[in-house]
């Protein structure tokens, strides 16, 4: 198995090497019901290379102490690891400083905070806030919280029926009561990758600041802060071949200089009394407690992994599997998939008309193969294409073309049996 998927060229030409790639990756030599693993759920949650699981494991084998506090040996080494992953991080999404990441349990925490801070501080009765129809519930909820205890009011961008946003709509919503912009970069249930650089220049020019939840877009297409001007961007260790537990925020210093914190307790604090506490400079001011230590070394190697192997080449990789596996379902009796953008990150959704997605994932699962199916936390996106849930195989950079052969087989025998 796996041997025959026809070459892709990286940028300097040479051949992507799948194979190697997979090598690294201890589980994907997993049987499950006694058929090869073939894991195509990368949009939940990506599997971890032996790099990432070495580095997570040497900080509690060799130097696990507690970070920032200590003056001993073990701590020293503990700290500097955990911020050696920061300035990683910062120079993957190329931020202008340090101080504007901020390590958090994930997208949904990022979001959370955002709201909970930025949120209370400057949105006000009538105020409007701005997301999409394509939300994951991480991205609606928190802004839904805010707007009941503000009284202010949730605006939805709308979409089409190929899944993308609808921009005209969306100028049409910025008025003088928008006061903040939350999309997804690139959509977990539909694939759809959004125009987010002409979202932000143009509520720019309202002088409304744009956050982005770049959860599924951070494992699949670079990322510029600067060049995207973004305010704030949010993402999840897990999605990028690291760990769970971890995440970033990304925010612009004027912001995070000007936000109350988030969480109070030690680390965050400069100096406190009973009468009065004092808050520590950034990043430390947003990350109250001791952090999840190993989780922000192990996401740190997760992108170094990733940049030997270049996300460009990835991302190229990942678009040919992802056309190869639109082709190859796009015969099947019934089949309809949701989510037909122009631009999209490798997931693949579909509705077959008779078989529950249940039933789907069910079935595959017997044959090895690991979907998702279900709303995808999406439940208003599931609604507006009138369906309860969807099937979803979403690709990773250690998927091959006869993984997907055996995803479309496993389609085929459905038919058969529920056709
Ligand atoms: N946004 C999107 C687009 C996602 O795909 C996910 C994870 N499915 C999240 C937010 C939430 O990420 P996490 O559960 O890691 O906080």
């Amino acid at each position: 198995m796996h041997t025959k998927t026809a070459a892709v060229f990286t940028q300097n030409n040479k051949r992507y090497d799948v194979e190697k790639i997979r090598n690294d990756f201890p589980i994907l030599k997993t049987t499950v019901h006694g058929k090869p693993l073939v894991y195509l759920d990368n949009a939940a949650t990506t599997q971890k290379p032996q790099y990432v699981i070495d580095k997570e494991n040497n900080y509690y084998k060799k130097y696990n102490a507690n970070i920032h506090r200590g003056v001993h040996a073990l701590s020293q080494e503990a700290t500097e690891a955990f911020e050696e992953s920061r300035i990683i991080v910062k120079k993957f999404i190329n931020a202008l400083g340090k101080n504007e990441i901020i390590f958090t349990r994930g997208t949904t925490e990022s979001v959370n905070l955002v709201a909970s801070t930025y949120g209370r501080e400057n949105i006000n009765e009538g105020d409007e806030i701005i997301i999409s129809h394509m939300e994951h519930h991480s991205n609606i909820v928190p802004w839904q919280m805010l707007c009941q205890e503000k009284n202010s009011k949730l605006r939805v961008i709308p979409i089409n029926d190929d899944g993308e946003l609808i921009f005209e709509e969306f100028e049409k919503m910025i008025n003088k009561r928008t006061k903040f912009i939350s999309v997804v970069h690139a959509s977990n249930s539909l694939g759809t990758v959004n125009p987010v650089k002409k979202i932000i220049d143009l509520a720019h020019s309202h002088n409304i600041p744009v956050m982005l939840d770049a959860a599924q877009a951070v494992n699949h297409l670079p990322i510029d802060v600067q060049e995207l001007d973004c305010d704030f961007l949010a993402f999840s260790g897990h999605k990028l071949y690291g760990p769970t537990g971890i995440g970033i925020l990304y925010g612009k210093v004027n912001h995070l200089d000007a936000m109350p914190p988030y969480m109070g307790g030690g680390d965050m604090i400069s100096k406190v009394t009973f009468e009065e506490t004092t808050y520590n400079e950034l990043p430390h001011k947003f990350e109250a407690g001791t952090p999840h230590i190993s989780g922000a070394i192990g996401l740190g190697a997760a992108i170094e992994y990733i940049e030997k192997i270049g996300l460009e080449n990835i991302a190229r990789y990942e678009n040919e599997l992802l056309i190869y596996a639109t082709e190859a379902v796009s015969d099947l009796t019934g089949l309809r998939i949701i989510g037909t953008a122009k631009e999209k990150i490798s997931v693949l959704s579909f509705h077959f008309e008779n078989v529950h997605p249940h039933d789907v994932g069910t079935f595959l699962d017997f044959e090895g193969v690991a979907i998702r199916t279900g709303h995808h936390c999406t439940q208003p996106l599931m609604k507006r294409f009138n369906i309860p849930a969807t099937s979803r195989a979403s690709f990773g950079m250690y998927n091959t073309k006869e993984e997907v052969d055996l995803l479309v087989a496993g389609l085929k025998k459905i038919l058969e049996v529920f056709g």
